[in-house]
């Protein structure tokens, strides 16, 4: 789960990690007072999940609340690369004397965590990493040593920090990382980590994204599902309460159990295909859930196929069989669905399908998990014979 800037940084405050005071305002007046609050001059942020927002006009400075308005006016309901601004953050502005970047992520390659750290920050990192690769520092971490200051210090000074930056900037990398191990975080990221001219360093923006499975941890994290940005997909597999991650693929999945459902995105991958999204609709099979799963997988205008793959156990054939023709009679789906139905009373759900008489350009149903993963790609690739 992505945070909005300001979540992001409320959530390093609760680290120790220094950013500037300030609200989060849906109206001018809620941003005029915040402006109050902060103290001038203040910046104008627009709440966007999306970078490169100042380049957008979406950060504006603002020295009285005139300003305030004209900016929080013009920035709020903005379009930002396909986002638009409902919510601005209001800080007081800060003096920057130098813009860096730091970062944690997981690298799940090399299975430790990774601090990245730039003496150029304020601008993307990946541009960075294009033009000056040797600026940015790279660290693994083992996450059973930490990270203590004496290596943080040693990063910085590797990545060309000056000198009376060192102690804020290994203070802050400490902090950070806390915040990304204790936070459960998959991402914790400060770009611009600014030096003032005062000497202090500082949270100039946040990034930071949640790791869901730890979310039974922190009961905190509810207030964030109220502002999470889904996509269109994502929105309508939680209002039907699916267990559905998006993907960008043609082959649309539906499986029961969580185990069958990633066997069959490894299996559509392993016939050459590509799978549009991950969906376990457990055990309840019934017409309700299937219509709602084929509904959110033929909402995704890249599935070109949708592979059904169930095995009863508890879940019986023929009440899945039951859902599938039922649901395809509520839903009018684009894209064709290649079953295949096994396990308990698989004979029954298939029978139920055949009286069903659903065309085949509409239908079709395999005897393995392989027959349907290669028909299900082959229709998927139009047609082109698949591994
Ligand atoms: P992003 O471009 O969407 O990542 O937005 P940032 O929050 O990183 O801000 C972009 C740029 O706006 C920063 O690199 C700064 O140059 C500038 N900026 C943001 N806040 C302030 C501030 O308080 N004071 C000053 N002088 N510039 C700021
Ligand atoms: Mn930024």
């Amino acid at each position: 789960m992505d945070l909005f800037e300001y979540q992001g940084k409320q959530y390093f405050a609760r680290y120790d990690i220094p950013v500037s005071p300030g609200g989060v305002a849906v109206t001018v007046d809620e941003a005029v007072a915040h402006a109050e609050a902060a103290g001038y001059p203040v910046v104008v942020k627009a709440q966007v999940q999306v970078g490169g927002r100042g380049k957008a006009g979406g950060i504006k400075l603002a020295n009285d609340a005139d300003e305030v308005r004209t900016h929080a006016g013009n920035i709020l309901g903005m379009d930002i690369k396909g986002h638009t601004v409902e919510r601005i953050w209001v800080e007081n502005a800060s003096d920057i004397e130098e813009e860096y970047y730091a970062s944690f992520t997981l690298d799940r390659a090399a299975k430790l965590h990774l601090l990245m750290l730039s003496a150029e920050g304020g601008v993307e990192i990946e541009e960075v990493a294009e033009r000056n690769p040797d600026a940015i520092v790279k660290l693994h971490i083992n996450p059973v040593d930490g990270l203590g200051v004496d290596v943080a210090r040693q990063a910085a000074v590797d990545a060309n920090i000056p000198e009376r930056a060192i102690d804020g900037v290994a203070d802050i990398l400490v902090k950070l990382y806390r915040c990304f191990v204790d936070g459960d975080c998959d991402l914790a990221e400060i770009n611009p980590l600014i030096l003032k001219p005062t000497g202090e360093v500082h949270a100039l923006d946040a990034k930071v994204s949640l790791d869901n499975n730890a979310a039974f941890r922190h009961p905190e994290w509810e207030e964030y599902s109220k502002t999470e940005v889904l996509d269109e997909r994502e929105q309508l597999a939680k209002e039907k309460d699916l267990q559905y991650i998006g993907l960008d693929g043609t082959v649309g999945i539906i499986a029961n159990g969580a185990g069958l459902a990633m066997s069959t995105l490894d299996v559509v991958n392993q016939v050459g295909g590509s799978a549009a999204n991950f969906l376990d609709i457990g055990g309840g099979a019934n017409a309700d859930v299937m219509a709602a799963a084929l509904t959110v997988i033929d909402t995704d205008e890249k599935v070109k196929s949708i592979f059904v793959n169930i095995f009863g156990g508890i879940t019986r054939g023929e009440e899945v069989a039951k859902g599938i023709v039922e649901g395809l009679q509520r839903v009018d789906l684009r894209a064709p669905i290649v079953i295949r139905l096994d396990g308990t009373n698989a004979e029954e759900g298939r029978q139920i399908i055949l009286d069903a008489g659903i065309p085949a350009e509409k239908l079709t149903s395999q005897p393995t998990m392989l027959d349907a993963a290669r028909e299900a790609v082959r229709i998927a690739n139009g047609n082109e014979v698949g591994a």
